[in-house]
């Protein structure tokens, strides 16, 4: 859909334009109020136009603003420093990148580059950037039917996810057992995954708990490197600072955005460790005019000092259980909601049909809560993580207004 010159894709049916933001708020052209629950998809973590990150950014703009790929600006050294400080202590190397995309495209050119094997790794509907590499990695054909031919070398797999049916154990043995007869063969150069949830993709699938400590396992056993990508549970979202602390795994390589600079300015990072970074730094062809400008830089740097001053990860732990406890107590009864679930602030709430969804998201936003679709049958809750409870409370009286209108 063109709109005043903008190109929309699917998400066609939810544009409008929005006045301000702030806080847990967003104001649309008519002046109305919206409580925000999608935090621009888990961008805007510690609230719309946080003041302390919008004033770094304007300290930085009055000492220098770009810095060139052959060069480091001071606050790049600064907050390479902080985001490797934060991470396990193995990840000490940065490739600067603008975005998520960018990021895992790195990731998987270095991940080549180091095995010297072409295979990678990933699940079926999962999302991990707009470039032909990164869709290579989840986008079921159908999808990409009208701009193929894809990447050569990926292959999908099923994400395991937690099944009513059948129990964890059972799901995560019967993965493992497909994932050992691939690895075995040694010619998988990565596995591109997120820690335990899908984010990306808006379905909030989660796996059983103990997944990514096998995938770990199983990539280490036959040199495969490990590939997390940390775009939307990274950043306190999942519970934790960042996603790979659900079950104190370390990947080979972690890959960060979104919730980086609060969406302030456009920035990723791909982080991996000493020994594989000289091994391929002059090999894997990481280049970014834009990555890292030194004015993201200081909006990420801000961003991770807040984060970590706050420990803004238990706030959404705490939020996130309250939601849930809610929205199962409240909404259990109807058999049009089919789950629910999520870790930490990531939530997802399903229901048997896709029309509900549109029904529900639409009279939501006409009462006042921002809500947006995650993938046909879900909406992904993801509100900012500073949100207050007055605020929290607010928004799901709406929601589950809005159901009980519409449920049976
Ligand atoms: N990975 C995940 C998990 C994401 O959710 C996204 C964005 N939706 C990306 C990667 C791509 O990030 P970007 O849009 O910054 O390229």
């Amino acid at each position: 859909m063109l709109k005043k010159r903008i190109i929309y894709n699917e998400f066609s049916d939810w544009t409008f334009d929005v006045l301000k933001a702030k806080g847990s708020f967003i104001w649309n052209k008519k002046g109305n109020k919206l409580i925000d629950f999608t935090s621009g998809w888990n961008v805007t973590n510690l609230g719309w136009n946080n003041p302390e990150i919008s004033n770094a950014v304007i300290k930085q703009a009055k000492k220098s603003t770009y810095a060139p790929m052959w060069t480091a600006d001071e606050v790049q050294n600064r907050f390479a420093k902080a985001l490797t400080d934060s991470l396990p202590k193995s990840l000490v190397a940065v490739g600067r990148a603008t975005g998520g995309t960018e990021a895992n495209e790195e990731a998987i050119k270095t991940a080549r580059a180091y095995t010297g094997r072409k295979k990678i790794i990933g699940f079926k509907d999962t999302y991990h950037g707009q470039s032909f590499g990164t869709m290579s990695l989840g986008h079921l054909p159908d999808y990409v039917k009208d701009i193929s031919p894809m990447v050569g070398g990926y292959m999908q797999m099923d994400f395991p996810k937690v099944r009513d049916n059948e129990k964890p154990g059972v799901t995560l043995n019967k993965f493992a057992k497909k994932l050992e007869k691939i690895l075995a063969k040694k010619d998988v150069a990565a596995i591109v995954t997120e820690a335990n949830i899908i984010t990306g993709w808006g379905t909030t699938f989660v796996a059983p708990r103990g997944y990514i400590s096998l995938v770990r396992r199983l990539t280490k056993k036959y040199g495969t490197l490990l590939i997390l990508d940390e775009v939307g549970t990274g950043f306190s979202r999942c519970g934790k600072l960042y996603g790979m602390e659900i079950e104190k795994v370390t990947p080979d390589i972690a890959t960060f955005a979104k919730g980086l600079s609060n969406g302030v300015a456009a920035i990723g990072a791909m982080v991996t460790t000493k020994k594989i970074a000289d091994k391929t730094y002059d090999k894997s062809n990481l280049t970014s005019t834009f990555g890292w400008t030194p004015i993201a830089c200081a909006a990420a740097l801000k961003t991770l000092q807040i984060h970590k001053r706050e420990k803004m990860w238990k706030k959404a732990k705490r939020d996130g259980e309250y939601l849930m406890s809610v929205l199962r107590k409240k909404l259990g009864k109807y058999k049009n909601i089919t789950d629910v679930r999520g870790i930490g602030m990531e939530i997802g709430l399903e229901f048997s049909e896709g029309s509900l969804v549109d029904m529900v998201v639409k009279g939501a936003r006409q009462k006042g809560l921002l809500l947006v679709k995650g993938e046909e049958r879900n909406i992904q809750i993801m509100p900012p993580l500073t949100i207050q409870r007055k605020e929290l409370d607010r928004g799901l009286d709406i929601l589950i207004d809005v159901i009980n209108s519409k449920a049976r």
